[in-house]
């Protein structure tokens, strides 16, 4: 028989729970405290902002949560995704090491967010809400709201750090594609945006601002709710059907990954990969394996980041949560993986690097280009700018298989493709990229701003 390359799940095999990893942790994350108070928040806090179903979600500890039928139906226009073998990426890289990838690039906005735009949507259309207001980074979040929205009829409105709407403006032709509108971001329609664009008339935006601007259009309209792409533990879990249908296909394959790798910008996808493999290791059902996250090394909260309580956006309008913080005030260099420039971690995420259970690894933009461009002469799929760090790492550990004379089995998450990103690809090629570190200084200040939390 001829060597495999693709594992197909048929639509019936596709998971129909997600799986929550509060379950099995041997500790539980530090709550979420309210922003005027300090103290814990309950549900009612964030009723404003989110639909009842997803603030359970949220909160909840039940292992199992069911995927709504209706959800279930879009999600077959593109599930089960498909893993590959990477034999030619083994060949380059000349190593012992057997290299797969779950592909989240065939969504129909190119990467893993539709898998939690499409509950989101549903969920907020359920409960009677007609808008909603969402950031968005290199734009693969407000595509995938945009989609998502018009799915279920819901007005959707989006803010878009300002570096990628001018960077990326397909993004945006997509976002009003799918009926959506899309604003850059600082803006002056929020009070947020006013004050920032006052004191910096040429800001090039940030997550933690577009959060801020989002967040207080939500609160401040009773007909609007507010959703998020990535971070928060509904989105996380929302992601973990990836890592289930992962689990099935290196069955198929006769396969079992030692090293589980994803990028992390705001810790979804690898969440996603992680949590269904690293929940069986917690069951006692499996031994350990390794678990890396790989970021940005520009704007590194895992690896240089505190373990912290801090505000999700620049203005703080949002709970306070404890997760690897660069500071609130932070603001990260435009380099071009947009989706990764967030100055926190998801906390459920921060709190499992801080049991120990994850490794985490931080690169510059420009080897990860190298390795995203290895991939694609290779594999031929050329990857966002986000998934060629997953690449980086796979890479780096492959080449340490190579070393130490070890087949080990590598399983990455290629989070989504590059083709609304070729700009940054083309500058690569052009000699314009430059591996931007960010301020020390500014870190330092932004660390030091910190609110203080008694714990
Ligand atoms: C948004 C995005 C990321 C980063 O977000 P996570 O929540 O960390 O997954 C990574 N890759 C792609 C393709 C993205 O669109």
């Amino acid at each position: 028989m001829p060597d495999r390359n693709r594992y197909f799940l048929e639509e019936a095999q596709m998971p129909g729970k997600w799986y929550n990893i509060a379950a099995d942790l041997p500790t539980p994350q530090a709550p979420p405290l309210h922003p005027a108070t300090g103290q814990p928040i309950g549900p009612d806090d964030l009723a404003p902002l989110f639909p009842q179903a997803i603030i359970a979600q949220e909160v909840s500890t039940e292992r199992w949560i069911d995927i709504p039928e209706p959800v279930q139906e879009v999600f077959k226009l593109w599930r089960p995704s498909p893993l590959y073998r990477a034999r030619r990426l083994e060949k380059a890289l000349d190593t012992p090491a057997k290299i797969y990838f779950k592909y989240e690039g065939v969504s129909p906005a190119g990467s893993h967010k539709p898998n939690s735009a499409i509950p989101q949507a549903w969920y907020n259309a359920q409960e009677g809400v007609k808008k909603l207001a969402t950031e968005t980074g290199a734009g693969q979040w407000g595509s995938s709201l945009a989609f998502a929205g018009g799915l279920f009829g819901l007005d959707v409105t989006v803010y878009q750090v300002r570096v990628s709407y001018d960077q990326k403006p397909y993004r945006r032709a997509m976002m009003e594609t799918w009926g959506a509108r899309c604003i850059p971001s600082p803006s002056p329609t929020t009070d947020a945006g006013r004050a920032i664009l006052a004191a910096h008339p040429d800001h090039m935006g940030s997550l933690g601002i577009a959060i801020s601007e989002a967040v207080e259009v939500a609160a401040k309209n009773p007909d609007t709710k507010y959703a998020l792409g990535s971070v928060l533990n509904h989105v996380l879990l929302h992601q973990t059907i990836v890592g289930q249908e992962a689990i099935l296909q290196m069955e198929m394959a006769g396969d079992d990954p030692d090293v589980i790798i994803g990028c992390t910008g705001g810790g979804s996808n690898f969440a996603g990969i992680a949590f269904p493999f690293l929940g069986q290791q917690l069951r006692g059902e499996h031994n350990k394996r390794r678990f890396v996250a790989v970021e940005p090394a520009a704007c590194p909260s895992l690896t240089r980041g505190k373990f912290a309580y801090d505000f999700g956006d620049t203005s703080h309008l949002t709970p306070m949560v404890k997760m690897h913080t660069l500071g609130s005030t932070f603001t990260p260099p435009g380099f071009h993986a947009g989706g990764l420039r967030y100055h926190g971690m998801a906390p459920m995420l921060s709190h499992i690097a801080n049991l120990g259970l994850i490794e985490a690894q931080a690169y510059h933009q420009g080897p990860c280009f190298e390795a995203g461009v290895l991939f694609a002469r290779t594999e031929g799929i050329v990857p966002a700018p986000e998934a060629t760090h997953a690449i980086k790492g796979v890479v780096e550990e492959a080449l340490r298989c190579k070393r130490e004379g070890r087949a080990e089995t590598l399983l990455f998450c290629l989070s989504g493709h590059g083709h609304l990103d070729m700009a940054a690809y083309q500058a690569y090629f052009d000699g314009k990229l430059v591996d931007q570190d960010y301020d020390e200084k500014e870190l330092a200040m932004a660390l030091s701003m910190l609110p203080q939390v008694a714990s």
